[in-house]
């Protein structure tokens, strides 16, 4: 899509540019400004973002709090290292999440992106199984629909036929791979699965509630109790992937409080620095943590990236934190929820539409086909929507109100009708 006055860097970059998950011409709208929940292209044009920073938004962009937040500590210090080093906003920042989440969380590892932190958390998982005596646990479990990163370790841990990196699929020794447990012949499947192999298996890796970029996908929180109970009774650990989910996106502050169910390991980011500077964590349970403290040579987490507990990242991560304390994200989420069911509801009945599901702040309309082809139909209405696998959908960040939010639902149903009505 070409704008009228394109900025004097967009076509000298663009053959530079490597863009993600796209051919190396793939387009892209030059922004110039962000705020609230409004985009500003170089051209002038307004568009109301229903994506949020790929989830992550949950203020909308380019918060004065937030900004405030970095700026102080950017007149401190951008950075240091993190090893015998310590600083403000990282310590402030790992003890609040140990007592903001639910449970016994008594350790968080900071890292700069979410498949880095599920990383992390498998090798929390493998390192505890070296410490407790189990140094043949040296395998994952994951589920069908998951979604956990593109790095090299966290692929296989994705829907290996579905997911984003099927092209990869016997490249890598595969997780084993279990159907989601939704009813009781799903859960016999599971534990006899867990039953042959709990002895090689180090963690099972799940995202609560909603398995976002494998299609936005439901389940209820009864499948995430016969999980953490099965794990529970074949002894091995429980990682919850809740990078998506956290941060009010469900509706709760983190989506395993709905299902009253703990992990032993949380992943954590996205909406975690409010969408704005790259920050993610890995959280341990105490019985996790406590291994950790034994005399094993096992005992030392090897792991240490440069930029880890960015000082920026961690104080725009203590701003969201207090926006959540000072403002009501969770009932904007909940209005969001509501609404977005009501006016999504005209799609249900459309020829070519499959589903139409509402979670928390997450609307989604399902088809019966590839629906990326309706991605260039958006920008023109004036909103920022991208369809992704099967899927026309809204993540928008949880400050927006109801006639912006109108604007993105009536803009998905007037792109769907239009394309639905010109099936044969
Ligand atoms: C986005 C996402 C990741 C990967 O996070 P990155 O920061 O993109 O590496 C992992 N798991 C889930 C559930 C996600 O939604």
């Amino acid at each position: 899509m070409e704008t009228s006055h394109p900025p004097s860097w967009l076509t000298p970059g663009r053959t530079a540019i490597w863009p993600p998950y796209a051919r190396l011409d793939a387009e892209a709208l030059p922004v110039v400004s962000a705020s609230g929940v409004r985009l500003t292209l170089a051209d002038g044009r307004e568009l109301i973002d229903g994506i949020a920073n790929w989830w992550s938004a949950c203020h909308g962009h380019n918060h004065p709090a937030i900004r405030e937040a970095v700026h102080a500590q950017l007149d401190r210090f951008p950075h240091v290292m993190f090893a015998g080093l310590a600083h403000e906003p990282a310590y402030r920042l790992a003890e609040r999440l140990t007592n903001l989440v639910p449970g016994d969380f008594t350790r968080v590892f900071f890292t700069e992106s979410g498949s880095v932190s599920v990383e992390v958390g498998m090798k929390m998982a493998l390192q505890h199984a070296m410490i407790t005596g189990r140094r043949y646990a040296t395998r994952f479990l994951s589920f069908r629909g998951g979604y956990h990163g593109d790095t090299l370790a966290t692929m296989p841990l994705c829907d290996p036929e579905e997911g984003m990196h099927a092209m990869y699929a016997g490249v890598f020794n595969p997780a084993l791979l279990a159907d989601l447990p939704e009813d009781a012949q799903g859960a016999a499947a599971l534990d006899r699965l867990l039953a042959d192999s709990a002895r090689e298996i180090a963690a099972v890796v799940v995202e609560p509630l909603v398995q976002g970029a494998g299609g936005m996908k439901l389940h209820s929180p009864e499948t995430l109790k016969t999980i953490r109970n099965l794990c529970d009774r074949h002894g091995v650990l429980l990682i919850f992937d809740e990078i998506f989910t956290g941060f009010g996106r469900t509706g709760a502050m983190f989506a395993m409080q709905q299902a009253g169910v703990e992990p032993d390991i949380l992943c954590l980011s996205k909406a975690l620095s409010g969408g704005t500077l790259p920050l993610a964590a890995t959280l341990a349970r105490r019985n996790v943590a406590e291994a950790f403290e034994r005399d094993h040579p096992a005992a030392v987490l090897m792991h240490g990236p440069t930029y880890m507990a960015n000082a920026l990242a961690c104080a725009a991560a203590n701003a969201s934190l207090d926006l959540f304390e000072q403002e009501p994200r969770l009932e904007q989420a909940a209005a969001i929820e509501q609404q977005l069911a009501a006016e999504l509801e005209p799609c249900r009945n459309l020829s070519g539409v499959v589903d139409v599901r509402v979670k928390g702040a997450i609307g989604v309309v399902q088809l019966d086909r590839d629906a990326a082809f309706l991605r260039d139909r958006f920008p023109p209405l004036g909103v920022w929507i991208r369809p992704f696998r099967d899927i026309v959908y809204l993540t928008p960040p949880l400050v927006i109100g109801e006639a912006d939010l109108a604007r993105l639902t009536s803009a998905i149903v007037e792109v769907v009708t239009g394309w639905s009505r010109s099936l044969p």
